[in-house]
């Protein structure tokens, strides 16, 4: 009683100093609203392709690699709420925001039969040199409050990056696939062979860096791979 008390005064100190604000609008945030305010958080852009096979993300993928399914929490656009919070998260050191993007999504991944099978999630990784210098990757961020909501294992030791690549940015398509062909290796064989695996990332712009990683997962025979990410920016 005491202790439960004592947390709720703390917390309401914490709250004097460090207001809680929504991450997308900086309003203030009500008592149960965690992250982004309830109005943010219904005009979120959802895409809904995790309930709808042969989705355009999916069609995005066909003839490039055989995904089992393909889907993305939000469209991505530029300027968006959306974009304000991956930036948070990637450039500002706000991990709770994937978290919390990541088990948002997972909730409704649970609506999706195919979606609930899936056996162990993996976040696209990012090569040491990056990781060293941001001090965290952003899809583990995003993997970890997703395999909450699914009651599922994780784990950043089975996929690895081999070398960093180039900005994408510039590229063609082929110039991106070639860069990016043999840039991932599986570290643990078994933990992939057999298995549905769900490649995590934070937004999909072409493709290319999921394409190869679910490349290298099916060499090591994994049953199938899926793919999702919070923002859906495929053009
Ligand atoms: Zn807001």
């Amino acid at each position: 009683m005491l202790f439960s008390h004592l947390t709720s005064m703390c917390s309401d100190l914490l709250r004097l100093i460090y207001p809680r604000i929504c991450a997308a609008c900086h309003h203030a945030l009500a008592g149960n609203e965690e992250v982004l305010c309830s109005f943010c958080l219904f005009y979120l852009p959802r895409t809904h392709f995790h309930l709808h096979a042969d989705n355009e993300l999916e069609r995005h993928f066909w003839g490039r690699v055989p995904l089992r399914r393909a889907t993305a929490f939000c469209y991505f656009q530029k300027g968006s709420r959306l974009q304000r919070l991956i930036h948070q998260l990637k450039y500002e050191g706000r991990t709770d925001i994937g978290r919390y993007l990541g088990k948002l999504y997972g909730l409704e991944l649970l609506q999706s039969a195919e979606f609930q099978q899936v056996d162990l999630l993996l976040p696209v990784p990012l090569h040491r040199s990056r990781l060293l210098q941001r001090g965290y990757n952003q899809a583990d961020c995003i993997c970890q409050g997703m395999a909450e909501a699914l009651q599922k294992p994780w784990s950043d030791q089975v996929l690895i990056r081999r070398q960093a690549t180039d900005s994408q940015t510039r590229k063609n398509r082929f110039e991106r696939w070639e860069n990016v062909a043999d840039v991932f290796a599986v570290a643990r064989p078994a933990a992939v062979a057999g298995k549905h695996l769900l490649l995590i990332d934070d937004v999909i712009t072409t493709g290319s860096t999921l394409e190869a990683a679910a490349h290298s997962l099916l060499q090591y025979e994994a049953a199938s791979v899926s793919v999702a990410g919070i923002g859906c920016a495929i053009r």
